[in-house]
């Protein structure tokens, strides 16, 4: 028999507990002076914890000495200040509008790579494979459209509607007319679009 598979822990902001991907998280991680950064690239070794990318959930975060407790260490006024800065300037470089530039550029990628399935037809093949689809569609979808992706979900496929209408989601896959798209739930492309879509 195959062993289970170990199921990574979601990363949650230690301030209101909410889950990545449904916001965008950001890591802070502990300098080796006892301070703290925030990790942009995700990569910064030391031991780190999650926040929601805002100011609200910093605050928090420094009221109830969550992030203390996570990070084991106590943090300057400094580098508080110097926190909230940051997560301000992040906050804004990742605000609505990049997104969906971000989510534009990502479809287009996907679609050039041959990652995406559009049209129904397209895609209830796909879903025949077994394997789990990331089911998109436009926001001004047709009923049809809407029924089908009702259809998919019920039977474990994920459905997220894009902040694109019919003509921005076409313009972004360069296709003629597209309402949905699809593409492999497990994939890093799919994580990525699920954090494009969060909130
Ligand atoms: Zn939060």
């Amino acid at each position: 028999m195959p062993a289970p598979l170990t199921r990574q822990r979601p990363r949650t902001c230690v301030a209101c507990r909410t889950e990545a991907p449904k916001r965008a998280l950001i890591r802070v991680v502990r300098t080796p002076d006892g301070s703290a950064v925030l990790d942009v690239t995700g990569r910064l070794p030391g031991r780190g914890a999650y926040l929601c990318l805002n100011v609200e959930c910093l605050h928090k975060a420094r009221r109830t000495g969550a992030l203390s407790r996570a990070l084991k260490t106590s943090l300057t006024d400094a580098c508080w200040e110097e926190l909230e800065r940051c997560i301000e300037h992040c906050a804004k470089e990742y605000g609505p509008e990049e997104r969906t530039r971000e989510l534009r550029s990502l479809l287009g990628l996907s679609r050039r790579g041959r990652l995406l399935f559009i049209g129904m037809d397209a895609i209830r093949a796909e879903a025949g494979r077994g394997k789990p689809l990331l089911l998109l569609t436009a926001r001004d979808c047709s009923e049809a459209v809407g029924k089908f992706a009702e259809g998919l979900a019920s039977e474990g496929h994920q459905h997220m509607e894009l902040p694109l209408d019919i003509e921005a989601l076409s313009a972004a896959l360069g296709a003629g007319s597209v309402q949905a798209a699809a593409l492999a739930a497990r994939s890093g492309l799919a994580d990525k679009l699920r954090i494009l879509l969060a909130e």
